[in-house]
Parts: structure tokens; sequence; C-alpha cells
């Protein structure tokens, strides 16, 4: 960034602020219902209009239809197929999943951000270490204690999030350690306290002191870019369906979001959709539509854990950060060998979670494969620089 143009609440606590309010102006409001443990498995969709949803109540383990004039879709990210990851446990990619079954379009599927910084302790979560750390002049050490960045990129730390994570990974492989260090040693001690006290509170439940140990970390998912299509007010390919948040694909964070940019993704389009919606039911006609669902098919005899880990290894490995047409092709054949899935229902929420994972995880395979240069989040050893003639979104629809 060029100019200090974020935020802060609780020092670096901001997100559980937003969420704190927002939950509690939501609660206050009578007009709106929540039902809470309600899973969603599918749109109600025809002729290209969208009607409601199909969702588990997963306490009463029974399907319930909500029919609906207007749908907006809201839930969140990704991260949660690749094994090293920074997102809650919900962010497996169901809102890209069930849009796609619907027939919905979905862009920009291979750029995945990567944050170059995240706890990286056997037994600790995969907490992220903020950027701000950077920005207060934090910097990067390889374990063998030297700084490293200043090789990589003119702004050395404060380069961007994928030329950090790459600049880490090719220290981490050149001294065969999982890990480098984000070290704050040389900051006055009580700015550290003042700025993170999130970050100083959750590295000293693993008996860190931040303030004069280096923090050992390593890259992880963070963040999509891509996600269902919505134009500038919302709207989907499909009509009576919205999507916002980390799910919906604007464009407007290119192929590589600037640090803290995501918010707008709910804040901006969700007030953009709600006046939207206003012309929309203007003129809605109600119909009264029976729909069938293919989810209450049989499941298949799978061991869904073992597959969820397989998956979410594959993925690193495979479509992380670095990656190369060979991986990727190993990739899909992986998806092509658990296609049969799709012809067979599930028994539980968790298990309808992985049919979404793995149809998310092979868009996210194919869109990398098509896209024959490096840009932004994705990057690819056997095509590492970007050209015009690919400065156009990757779509599919089914
Ligand atoms: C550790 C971390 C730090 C971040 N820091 C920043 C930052 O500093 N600045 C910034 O701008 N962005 C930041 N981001 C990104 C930003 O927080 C997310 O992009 C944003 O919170 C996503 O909001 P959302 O409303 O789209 O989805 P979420 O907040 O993830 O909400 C999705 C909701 O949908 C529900 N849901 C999911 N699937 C289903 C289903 N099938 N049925 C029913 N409900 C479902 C979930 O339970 C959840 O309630 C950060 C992200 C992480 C993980």
């Amino acid at each position: 960034h060029s100019q200090r143009r974020i935020l802060h609440a609780s020092g670096d606590a901001t997100g559980a602020e937003i969420q704190r309010v927002l939950t509690m102006r939501v609660r206050e409001d009578e007009r709106i219902k929540v039902l809470e443990n309600h899973y969603v498995v599918d749109l109600l969709v025809r002729e290209n209009t969208c009607y409601g949803v199909l969702a588990y109540d997963r306490e009463n383990e029974e399907y319930r239809v909500f029919r609906g004039k207007v749908t907006v879709l809201a839930t969140g990210g990704l991260g949660r197929i690749f094994e090293h990851n920074t997102n809650p446990e919900i962010a497996t990619g169901d809102g890209i999943a069930i849009a796609f079954r619907a027939g919905a379009e979905v862009m920009d599927m291979e750029f995945i951000q990567f944050h170059p910084t995240v706890l990286n302790l056997p037994g600790a979560p995969r907490f992220l270490i903020s950027e701000a750390v950077r920005g207060e002049g934090a910097y990067l050490r390889n374990i063998q204690g030297q700084r490293f960045m200043q090789r990589y990129h003119d702004l050395a730390e404060l380069a961007p999030r994928d030329i950090v994570v790459r600049a880490i990974l090719k220290e981490m492989a050149g001294t065969g350690s999982n890990k480098v260090f984000l070290d704050l040693t040389h900051l006055d001690p009580d700015l550290i306290k003042l700025r993170f006290p999130n970050i100083m509170k959750t590295c000293a439940e693993y008996q860190l002191d931040i303030t004069v140990d280096p923090i050992p970390i390593a890259p992880a998912a963070h963040y999509m870019m891509g996600g269902v299509k919505i134009n500038l007010v919302g709207e989907t390919s499909i009509k009576g369906l919205y999507a916002c948040g980390e799910v919906s694909c604007p464009g407007v964070h290119g192929a590589n979001r600037l640090a803290s940019n995501s918010l707008l993704d709910g804040l901006v389009f969700g007030g953009r959709i709600v006046e939207e919606t206003k012309h929309f039911l203007q003129d809605y006609q109600p119909r009264h539509l029976e729909f069938a669902c293919d989810w209450l098919l049989k499941p298949a005899k799978t061991d869904y854990a073992d597959l969820r880990r397989k998956l979410v290894v594959m993925m690193g490995e495979k479509v992380g950060p670095v990656r190369s047409s060979e991986g990727m092709r190993e990739a899909l054949m992986f998806f092509d060998q658990w296609s049969y899935l799709r012809r067979h229902g599930v028994d539980n929420a968790e298990q309808m979670e992985l049919k979404n994972m793995l149809q998310v995880g092979e868009l996210v395979a194919e869109a990398a494969l098509a896209r024959r240069e490096s840009r932004g989040g994705h990057y690819r050893v056997d095509c590492p620089d970007a050209y015009q003639r690919w400065q156009k979104h990757i779509i599919f629809r089914r």
C-alpha cells in the first residue's frame, strides 16, 4: 500500500468486532429470522430462475424447503480444500458448488491467495499473523537467521503476498525446513503490546513471547478471488439469485486481492443487492413449482473422512501456491477417479460438504491448468510470465 488506509478495532481484533456488531444488529431486527444449524444443500432452480433453497436441518435430521422470491448466497470461501489454510471450518466452497450445480456461471477459480505468514507450530492452529506486523517493520528470516526478502523484491517484506509466499517456500526448500521466522524482536515491546495484543496472547498460549522469540511461520491458503460470477449489483447469471462476500466474484480484486480489501465483498455488494432487489420485486410473478432432489439418492460406500484428508493434501501439493502442468493433470486424474460420487447421495452434512469440496477443487484445478501463464495468485513453474493475451477471465458453466 502507498497510503495507510486500514481501519482497526480493538488492536488486532477487527474481524471479531465487526462480527460482534453485525450479530447484535441482526438479533435486534425482528424482521430477520435466524435458523442455526441449517445446511443449504441445493438451490431450487427452474428455467434459469431461482425459487429458494433445499436445506438440511442438522438438529432434527430432516430436509426442509425454503421458497424465496430472492435468494442471496453468502457462504464464504473455500480455503478448507487445502490442508494448510487460515479459514474457518465452514469455508468449504459450498456456495460455489451449489451455484455451479444449479447452472450459474463461476469465474476466476484459479486465483487463490495464499497468506505468507501463518503460525506454524506443532499442535497450534494455523493462526494468521497479520500483514500489519510486517507493516510495522517485522523481518522475515530463514532458519539460519538470515533476512532474505531483499533478494526477492525491492519492497522486501512488504512485497505482494504471492511474491513473499514463493520466496518463503524457496527458503524453506533451500534450508530443508517446513518454516521460516517472522522476527519482531527489534521492535519496541510497548508498540508490539499496543498494536498486536491478540497475536501476542495467542502466541503466548504456545510459550512464545513475540517481543523476544521469532515466530515460526509458513504460507497457507487464505482467500478466494474467484467464485460465483456477479455483476456490479450482485446479480448472478441465474434470475433471482444474488451473491456477495467471498463466495462471489465481482472481479474487483483482479487476480490478487490487496490486503484488507475483502470486506468490501460483503459490505458494498450486500448493500447493492438490497437496492437492486427492490426493483426485481416490483415485477415479480409468483409461481408454485415442484422440485425433485437427487441428494436423496443412495450414498456410496466410501470412507469420506479418508477421502477428505487425501483431497486437502493433494490440493496443497498439486494446485497450491506453486503449480505445474504435470501436478494439475494429476489433480484432475484424482477428481476423475472420484467423479462417480456425483451419482450418489449422502448421509449427512459432512458428506455433502465433501462433495462440494470435490466440485470446487476440480474447478480450481481445471481453471489453473487452462490458464497457461502466471498472474497474481496463480503461479506456474512451466509458464512463469504473464501474457497480454491472457488478460481475460475463465468462466465455467455446467
Ligand atoms: C484469519 C483471517 C483474517 C482475515 N483478515 C482480513 C482482514 O484483515 N481484512 C479483510 O478485508 N479481510 C480479511 N479476511 C477475509 C475476510 O474475513 C473474509 O473474506 C470474509 O469474512 C468472508 O465473509 P463472508 O460473509 O463472505 O463469509 P463468512 O464470514 O465465512 O460467512 C459464511 C457463512 O455462511 C455459512 N455457510 C457456509 N456454507 C453454508 C451452507 N452450505 N449452508 C448454510 N450456511 C452456510 C457459514 O456458516 C457462515 O456463517 C480474513 C480472513 C481470515 C480467514
